[in-house]
Formats: C-alpha cells, structure tokens, sequence
C-alpha cells in the first residue's frame, strides 16, 4: 500500500482544463475525497491543525465545503453551519453579495446559525479569489462571534486570494498549488 502524505493527496486531486468555462483550470477534489485512506487522512490532518483551539462551530460553504467541513465538525467535536446560495435556507437569514467577474452574487445564513460566545472555523474546499470567503467572513462577523479561523483544502497560490483576506483571521490550507 502507498504511504499516504501531502504529495500523494495533492496527486490525487484531478485538474480538468477549461471547466467550467475557458482559461479555468478547474482542481476536482472528488478523486481525492472518494479514497478512504486519502480522505481519512485530509480530515485527520486538517482537525490536528485545529484541535485545542476551542472551535465550536465549523461554518462550511455550499457545496463542496459541506463535505470536508461536517467531517470536521465531527472530529472537533463542534457543530456544523451551511453558508447557502440565495433561496435554500428555510428561517430568517443574513444575506451578503460580493462581486464576481461579471456581476455578484449572495451567500445567506440562518439569523441564529451562531452566538458570540462561538469560535468559528470557516471551512471552504479551494480559495481561488477570496470573494467566496470575504462574503462568509463578513457573514459570520454580523454574530460577533469570539475568534473566526479560515480553512482550506486546496489554496491557488497564483491567484493571491489569501492576501485579500482580512489580516486578522487566521488561514490554513492542506495543499497548495
Ligand atoms: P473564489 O471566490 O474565487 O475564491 O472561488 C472559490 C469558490 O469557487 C470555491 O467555493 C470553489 O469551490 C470554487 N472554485 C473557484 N475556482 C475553482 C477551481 N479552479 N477549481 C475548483 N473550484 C473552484
């Protein structure tokens, strides 16, 4: 059996050009996540990073950070937040837009997903630009919650989202490319 290690994950996840429009290259994290060992350990690794930190919440952004991120939960023992498109959450909710490259788009949260007496672990699949999680953190800050963390599975490097995000918050990802 392959020893598992950062190298092996990162080869596992799957780039399909021009998906899902021309000039992206788009990181499927799906080859990566459908592996047992590799996705035991991505978890494993993840939570040590954040363990002892007194994380409550984990908030994860639809979709793909529902997956990694209620994993997560589960192993920090705190309790799992979707961040959802417009329309899908049922009670009151929090809306905040933020700019794509042509026009905007809104992320919401249940009005009473959180309290401030939470610590908040943001967790999103791939920071590309950082206008998904800008719109999350300045979601999650409309509770006043005690401390916001931010995590990723896979960070661009290239694009410089990380430098976009408020020096305050502290971020973490598995794999860079
Ligand atoms: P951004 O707001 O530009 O940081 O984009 C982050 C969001 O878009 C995440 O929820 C990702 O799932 C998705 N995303 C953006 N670029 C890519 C990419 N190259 N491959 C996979 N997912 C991407």
């Amino acid at each position: 059996m392959t020893k598992i290690n950062l190298d092996v994950v990162q080869a596992s996840i799957r780039n399909i050009p021009d998906f899902p429009k021309p000039g992206i290259q788009f990181k499927d994290v799906t080859t990566a996540f459908k592996e047992p060992e590799l996705f035991r350990f991505i978890v494993e690794e993840t939570a040590a990073h954040y363990r002892n930190l007194g994380i409550t919440r984990i908030v994860g952004v639809e979709s793909r950070g529902f997956i990694l991120g209620s994993a997560l939960a589960y192993e920090l023992d705190a309790g799992f937040v979707p961040v959802r498109k417009p329309g899908k959450l049922p009670a009151e909710t929090y809306k905040q837009s933020y700019e794509l490259e042509y026009g905007t788009d809104t992320l919401e949260m249940h009005t009473d997903a959180l309290s401030p007496d939470d610590v908040v672990l943001i967790h999103d699949d791939l920071l590309a630009t950082g206008g998904t999680v800008g719109a999350t953190i300045d979601l999650v800050r409309k509770f006043g919650v005690k401390k916001i963390f931010v995590n990723f599975f896979v960070e661009l490097d290239f694009l410089k989202g990380s430098e976009k995000i408020d020096k305050q918050v502290p971020v973490w990802s598995l794999i860079h490319f």
